[in-house]
């Protein structure tokens, strides 16, 4: 039982951590540039802090961008368990205590910092995160979790899938024809693409000549 951190990285290794409004101080000066954020979006399926089982996020939200396709922290140097932005972490790796949780629990889903706290009005991207939010957003994972195993279910789930992950694929792929941005502005836009978020729930998605195929292939 620790009594102290002894940097042994295990919290930072679990995922980057989310950011709140205090936060954004550390945006505007420079030492969080959006480019290491990620928008995490109302319904996605997040583990929360001490949560043994992931569940729906109630709001949007951003985090610091994993590394290397994984959720460890961008910012942690693996090889020394060190913090390489120590000095201007997030506040919630302030209150991150493995050994006394109650501070990091009472600020879980609380307060938190998101898009459209640092997106201006006039910004050229904001019709198409709209149109993203009104097209296709994060459908009730639960309820698809629930529901999937009925076959009959099930193919129209898909259906309504495919239509929506089609979508947002578009909503992308302007994006980036346009403003020419980058994988990692891109996830803080728009975040994880639908038919990633789909993965965990053992929906696949394939490309077909004919377009996008989505299948069911639980583990
Ligand atoms: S606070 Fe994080 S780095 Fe420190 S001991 Fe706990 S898990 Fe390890
Ligand atoms: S910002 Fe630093 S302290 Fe916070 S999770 Fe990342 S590496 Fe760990």
């Amino acid at each position: 039982m620790k009594t102290q951190c002894d940097c042994c990285g295990d919290c930072c290794r679990n995922g980057g951590p989310p950011l709140h409004v205090e936060d954004i101080e550390l945006v505007r000066s420079g030492s969080l540039a959006v480019d290491d954020l990620v928008t995490i979006r109302r319904g996605e399926l997040v583990l929360a802090p001490l949560a043994a089982d992931p569940s729906p996020a109630q709001t949007n939200w951003l985090k610091i961008q994993g590394a290397e396709g994984e959720w460890r922290c961008r910012f942690l140097d693996a090889l020394s368990n060190s913090c390489t932005i120590y000095e201007h972490r997030p506040v919630s790796c302030r209150a991150l205590r493995c050994w006394d949780t109650g501070e990091i629990l009472a600020m879980a889903g609380q307060g938190l910092l998101c898009l459209a706290d640092l997106m201006e009005s006039n910004d050229p991207l904001r019709p198409l995160v709209l149109l993203q939010e009104k097209s296709c957003p994060v459908p009730d994972m639960e309820n698809i979790i629930r529901t999937m195993i009925v076959h009959t279910e099930r193919v129209r789930i898909l259906s309504d899938l495919t239509v929506m992950v089609e979508s947002d694929l578009r909503i992308r792929a302007q994006a980036v024809r346009e403003f020419n941005i980058s994988v990692a502005r891109e996830l803080f836009y728009f975040g994880r693409p639908l038919f990633q978020l789909l993965l965990p729930l053992g929906i696949v998605m394939t490309q077909t000549p004919k377009g996008i195929d989505l299948q069911y292939r639980p583990r």
